[in-house]
């Protein structure tokens, strides 16, 4: 039976929600993604930077959260040291998740997330020989299907793009955005080919609603990225 487009969402409704890490804002992403949807968020200049207060918001809410993200407004690999010190306070480690674009960087013990942009990415990504790893698809037209082989992946997520408050990226994921319809349909094939990879689609992993929570580098936890206000001052 055809799998339809309800059936990859994960909506995580009845789960407690995720936490999102947000390392802090200190220099510009290393990458530069034409569809990045932090690229001009600069929420740097909007939150203050206190670690110790975010490492222990973090140790005191982990048991909280279903899942542990570290994400950010450049890319996770610019902020090695910090990750590190925050594994130290988590107890389930099997729990987090961190999500980066640089495919040179990995951290034994955790599930990393790689974001790929083309099938040239993932066959490096795959030449690497990592363990256990996430590979995070953005789908767009120039990302050739036919080319990703999916054996001994663990799992695959394809990420559909959405507008950004950038402009510059907006016209671009205008450009190459492809349908629901055709991601579906492609994901479909690749499911049928590589039944042992665990593959979903994610149409709506901007929308915080329901999903996860986001913990800043002033140590407060934030219901979504847009908001400058924080859900509980304690
Ligand atoms: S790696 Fe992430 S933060 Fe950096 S440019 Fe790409 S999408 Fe934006």
């Amino acid at each position: 039976m055809r799998a339809r487009v309800s059936d990859y969402i994960n909506l995580n409704v009845k789960r407690k929600l995720n936490l999102q890490f947000s390392l802090p804002y200190s220099e510009p992403c290393i990458f530069n993604c034409p569809y990045c949807v932090a690229r001009n968020h600069r929420h740097g200049s909007r939150f203050n930077i206190d670690i110790p207060k975010m490492l222990a918001k973090l140790e005191s809410v982990q048991d909280d959260y279903h899942h542990i993200i570290f994400t950010g407004e450049n890319d996770p690999s610019q902020h090695q040291p910090l990750i590190e010190k925050a594994l130290k306070r988590i107890q389930f480690i099997e729990q987090v998740e961190v999500s980066t674009r640089n495919i040179n960087f990995f951290i034994d013990g955790v599930l990393m997330s790689y974001s790929l942009s083309s099938s040239a990415d993932f066959i490096k990504l795959k030449s690497k020989g990592y363990p256990k790893y996430r590979a995070v698809f953005m789908a767009h037209k120039g990302l050739d299907f036919k080319k990703l082989d999916l054996s001994g992946v663990y799992q695959a997520t394809f990420k559909q793009l959405h507008k950004t408050e950038d402009s510059g990226a907006n016209t671009w994921i205008r450009r190459n955005k492809i349908s629901t319809r055709k991601l579906v349909r492609e994901v479909n094939k690749l499911i049928a080919k590589y039944p042992e990879c665990s593959i979903r689609i994610d149409l709506t992993c901007q929308n915080a609603k329901g999903r996860y929570k986001i913990l800043r580098s002033d140590g407060f936890i934030y219901d979504s990225w847009e908001t400058s206000v924080p859900n509980s001052l304690l």
